[in-house]
């Protein structure tokens, strides 16, 4: 009898740890953000979370990222490339990776929630392509040198008419008379903070106090993969990314990341 020295199977103790290491690794990735994205001329105005000193741009998070399109899936996944510290397998299967430069931000434009609710604003990341960077960080530039601050600044983002324009749009002024306006710490607090919300038996931390006004935690949701887990799933994937995505066509895709809201509980959380 030949022996089996891998299975797909799982059995015994050691399979159902495996089981368990799975949930524990997608509850401690939380939810995926959802990225800020406008339909072809839309505009919306944002309030940037991220505070930037210039010229250090102490808190610039910039990252190389591949959006990989599969067969029948309407969104691609987003995953971290690792070019810059190894031989990244996406990179020889899928093709070029794009640079992004990350912040977060409230988006003020209302919406309707699953039960019906009207939600004013929801925190976003806001993932700009290598095209818009010059511009978004002049902007930011330019409000610092106002206002010595880029957190709380209110600003408009707006998209061309164009599909094939980025999806994030641009930075524009607030209206004729105001290009930017300043939300301070304690209007934010006051406007946009939330108590903290843990599960019923008190156990499990969904929302910690004030969440809503923090930056995107950049490093665990942009931690990378290691080389044997993507050669494993990439390396030998005969598709290809989608040619135009990481290039002049940008992001016309929903941008977000991964959907999983499987770890949304049901007993009403706010997600603002
Ligand atoms: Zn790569």
């Amino acid at each position: 009898m030949t022996e089996v020295k891998k299975s797909v199977f799982s059995t015994g103790a050691a399979g159902r740890q495996k089981v368990k290491t799975e949930l524990d690794q997608k509850k401690n990735k939380g939810f995926a953000p959802i990225r800020f994205r406008l339909k072809p001329g839309e505009e919306g105005e944002v309030i940037l979370l991220d505070s930037y000193k210039f010229p250090e741009m102490n808190e610039y998070f910039s990252v190389w990222e591949h959006a990989i399109m599969q067969p029948n899936q309407k969104f691609p996944i987003f995953e971290t490339c690792i070019k810059d510290t190894d031989n990244c397998p996406m990179c020889q299967s899928q093709g070029d990776s794009y640079n992004l430069m990350v912040l977060t931000v409230l988006d003020l434009r209302p919406y309707t929630d699953k039960e019906g609710n009207e939600v004013k604003f929801s925190k976003k990341l806001l993932a700009i392509k290598s095209s818009s960077q010059d511009e978004m960080l002049k902007w930011m530039e330019d409000a610092y040198k106002e206002y010595g601050t880029t957190r709380g600044l209110k600003f408009k983002m707006r998209r061309p008419d164009d599909n094939k324009s980025a999806g994030t749009g641009k930075p524009v002024a607030l209206n004729m008379k105001t290009v930017v306006e300043i939300i301070s710490e304690e209007t934010l607090l006051r406007q946009y903070g939330n108590d903290e919300i843990r599960s019923k038996d008190k156990t499990i931390l969904y929302k910690a106090k004030n969440e809503n006004i923090q930056t995107l935690k950049y490093y665990e949701l942009f931690a990378p993969k290691t080389f044997t887990e993507l050669r494993a799933t990439y390396g030998n994937i005969g598709g290809k990314q989608e040619q135009s995505y990481s290039n002049d066509k940008e992001d016309d895709y929903g941008m977000e990341m991964g959907e999983d809201t499987s770890a949304i509980p049901d007993d009403g959380i706010d997600l603002g």
